[in-house]
């Protein structure tokens, strides 16, 4: 399977004439999407440019969009930079050779794509899109399931060996104070982005932490995943749940973050999951924190236990029980013998 990913890198060191040869390349570019100006332009770059910026909007700038098969990018044998990069462009030189540095190592064996050259406030940077072969994980160990808390930003529970974590704590930290911080002062605005990049980093940090540990593992992530439910069915808590926490960059995340490794990503129905007990799959109700079921007597918190039954849910689907290991002793909940795929309810009927 092959997997895409962008390596972030800044252009340093330029000698003064490719700095001009570039910026004239690019400015050049801007020229002709905003002003239509029959301008000096490489025809590849020209040609990106039509396909990708039919929509130009004013007072953005847009990158220069280097082809797959003309891109080139070396490793740097000197302190000069990490890699030199090729970016084609018109005029005399036809092509600049710019000194690049990046936050990860570009292998080897990695096929570099069509990459995107820009800059910001005054620096070039370049956006490198790789391709990587990823061996798939055929066998695993068991099941990760995650529910996105309500008092828990994300609480993880590992079947079968029943190992929960919770994480993400600080995202709500973050989200409060910002929160406060917005009602003491006029402009909005500024917290607004920093406390972006302050949940980014977060979620940044969560989904790897967790991308590691089933790697380390060999788990299939099973994510619970409130979208199949109609909006008139959600509720009061179920819509807070939705809005509180930035679900689609945390699923967007952990779900690249599994790919990239060979692990196996998967949504799964909530429907039900916080209501029934993940002992015996009785349907009941969490009060708060805390779920007791008064079927069996299981006591447990309320969000571990959203994410067992997520987890038991997942070993339950046909596509996902061939690819565990037999020989592990996997402790299913009730509710997967009730009806591990639809989520409806259906009593106890496996206790
Ligand atoms: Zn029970």
């Amino acid at each position: 399977m092959k997997v895409r990913k962008t390596v972030q890198g800044g252009v340093v060191n330029l000698t003064k004439v490719k700095r001009d040869v570039l910026a004239e390349e690019y400015e050049n570019l801007q020229k002709y999407l905003h002003e239509n100006k029959d301008v000096e332009l490489y025809s590849a770059n020209k040609q990106q440019a039509k396909r990708y910026y039919d929509k130009i909007r004013d007072g953005k700038e847009y990158p220069i969009s280097i082809r797959k098969d003309l891109i080139d990018v070396q490793e740097c044998k000197s302190d000069v930079c990490d890699y030199f990069v090729k970016v084609p462009v018109a005029g005399r030189y036809g092509v600049v050779k710019i000194p690049v540095n990046t936050h990860v190592e570009i292998r080897e064996d990695w096929e570099v794509c069509e990459s995107k050259l820009f800059r910001k406030d005054g620096s070039f940077y370049i956006n490198i899109t790789v391709e990587i072969e990823v061996e798939e994980v055929e066998r695993y160990e068991g099941v990760l399931g995650i529910d996105l808390g309500l008092r828990n930003p994300v609480v993880s529970v590992a079947l079968p060996s029943h190992r929960s974590e919770i994480r993400g704590q600080k995202i709500k930290q973050v989200q409060s104070r910002y929160f406060y911080l917005r009602r003491q002062t006029e402009t909005g605005k500024g917290w607004h982005r920093r406390e972006h990049n302050k949940v980014r980093d977060q979620l940044h940090k969560i989904t790897t932490e967790l991308a590691e540990f089933v790697e380390e593992n060999r788990l299939i992530v099973a994510v619970g995943d409130l979208s199949g439910i109609q909006k008139q069915d959600r509720g009061k808590t179920m819509n807070r749940k939705l809005h509180r926490f930035p679900h689609y960059s945390f699923r967007q995340m952990l779900e690249y973050k599994c790919k990239e490794r060979g692990i196996k990503y998967i949504d799964v129905d909530e429907a039900y999951t916080s209501q029934r007990c993940s002992r015996c799959g009785e349907l009941g109700d969490r009060n708060g924190g805390e779920y007791k079921c008064e079927k069996c007597g299981f006591e447990i918190d309320s969000d571990v236990n959203g994410a067992r039954n997520i987890a038991g849910r997942a070993l339950g689907k046909s596509e996902i029980r061939p690819l565990v290991n037999a020989g592990a002793p996997v402790a299913v909940p009730g509710t997967l013998s009730v009806d591990a795929t639809s989520g409806a309810p259906m009593g106890a009927a496996s206790c």
